[in-house]
């Protein structure tokens, strides 16, 4: 290892400052008082990755598969979330979504919607297109379902506010700390951070997301994927139009890539969301329309499974592409469903990243992944509904720690 000199030992090392590293410390905190934790975060505040740039939808836990991470941890996290937020103080709206079916073919989809969130035991309710109407007079579609479990939340708010707990409960968490180097012995883990400080752990956690694999690799932990940058834009709308909806609208899904569709979110500080899309992008932490970087691209475009991912979803790659380019085709996609917007009505907002893990084979990886050795425990792949479900992801990890 590079030269050390001293190091301070911690029992668990956590290498990123979002959502899912902050509650996977408060976890390791409230599971063993006492221990010694350190959170390392490269940027100069928490929650300034995913976490601060998402949809801050608490998901009840519709789509995942029955029996996957994603359906048990979400449907915890829902519940978590609203707890830990009711404790903390933060305002958590459960104004309730309505996905909504806008032909023969999407009420299909709907229906087996409707059978995959009772079969994960979720509360929902089908809606006929008259109901629908009265419930949200903008909106049209011939079928829908009700989730009245969907809340808003800000979690750049409940990652302050985990680390402030990190704090209260002993714990430690750095900001502008850039882990650069990871060596597992016998003996402990041994951390660089920013080539010049040097740490240890008894245990390392990695909870890096859009660089997960890169994290990864430093640490000589093999894992098969690569993170895979899909930018999510919004627009808003003018104040006028705030009163559009009152509950989440969400389109039907779409067969093929794991994205949600273009959906209106109302937000917790009462602006209302349009998006977000999902087009690939050329950096993984640049928020700007043409943000491009150059070692991102050059990893993304050496990656063999992009290009077969490409050759199953070019399709819906290109006409996201066009959507991104072209504001009427974004509102193509949302007038389905609320025909009264107009073009006119789209403010530019920001963007989001989010870090998909794809495979070789150009697969994407749809469940939450954890990979562990014998002193680290590495969260690979994170996406959508993991800012819902990081308490009790938190708590999983906890368990792969400490057995
Ligand atoms: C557009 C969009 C919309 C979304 N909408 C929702 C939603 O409505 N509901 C929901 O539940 N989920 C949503 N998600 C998903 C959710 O935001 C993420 O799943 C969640 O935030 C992941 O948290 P994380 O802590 O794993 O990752 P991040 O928040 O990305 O945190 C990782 C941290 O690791 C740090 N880091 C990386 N490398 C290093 C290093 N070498 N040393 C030190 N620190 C490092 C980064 O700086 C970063 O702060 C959305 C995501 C996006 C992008």
């Amino acid at each position: 290892m590079p030269d050390a000199g001293a190091r301070p030992t911690y029992d668990v090392v956590v290498v990123g400052g979002g959502i899912v590293g902050l509650a996977t410390a408060r976890a390791l905190l409230r599971v063993r008082p006492g221990a010694s934790v350190v959170v390392l975060e490269k940027a100069q505040e928490v929650a300034t990755g995913q976490t601060g740039h998402n949809s801050g939808v608490v998901h009840a836990g519709l789509y995942y598969a029955p029996g996957s991470l994603k359906a048990r941890l979400c449907r915890a996290g829902e519940r978590a979330t609203k707890e830990f937020c009711a404790e903390a103080g933060i305002e958590v709206k459960e104004i309730g979504k309505l996905v909504v079916a806008t032909d023969a073919g999407e009420a299909v989809r709907l229906e087996a919607l409707g059978r995959n969130a009772r079969e994960n035991g979720i509360e929902v309710e089908d809606v006929s297109a008259a109901r629908l109407t009265e419930l949200e007079p903008n909106v049209t579609g011939v079928a829908a379902l009700h989730s009245p479990r969907t809340a808003v939340v800000d979690y750049q708010a409940v990652a302050r506010a985990l680390a402030d707990d990190v704090r209260a409960r002993g714990g430690q968490v750095r900001t502008g700390a850039k882990v650069t180097w990871i060596g597992e012995s016998a003996g402990g883990v041994d951390v660089m951070i920013d080539g010049a400080e040097a740490v240890r752990g008894r245990r390392l956690v990695a909870c890096a997301g859009l660089q997960a694999d890169r994290v990864a690799d430093i640490a000589g932990v093999e894992t098969k994927v690569r993170i895979v940058p899909f930018k999510g834009e919004y627009y808003t709308l003018p104040g006028h139009r705030s009163g559009l909806v009152t509950r989440m609208i969400y389109p039907v899904p779409g067969e093929g890539l794991p994205f949600l569709g273009v959906h209106i979110t109302p937000t917790v500080d009462g602006r209302i969301l349009l998006g977000p899309n999902a087009v690939l992008a050329g950096a993984r932490e640049k928020y700007s329309r043409f943000g491009v970087d150059a070692t991102d691209l050059k990893d993304s475009l050496g990656f063999g499974g992009l290009w077969r991912m490409g050759q199953k979803h070019w399709r819906s790659g290109v006409r996201e592409m066009f959507n991104s380019l072209v504001p009427d085709g974004y509102l193509k996609e949302v007038a389905k469903y609320c025909p009264s917007l107009r073009s006119t009505d789209l403010v530019g907002y920001r963007a989001g990243v989010r870090a998909q893990a794809v495979r070789p084979d150009g697969s994407l990886v749809d469940d939450f992944e954890i990979v562990s050795t014998e002193r680290q425990v590495h969260v690979i792949n994170a996406p959508s509904p993991a800012a819902t479900a990081a308490i009790p992801i938190g708590e999983e990890i906890v368990g792969r720690v400490w057995g």
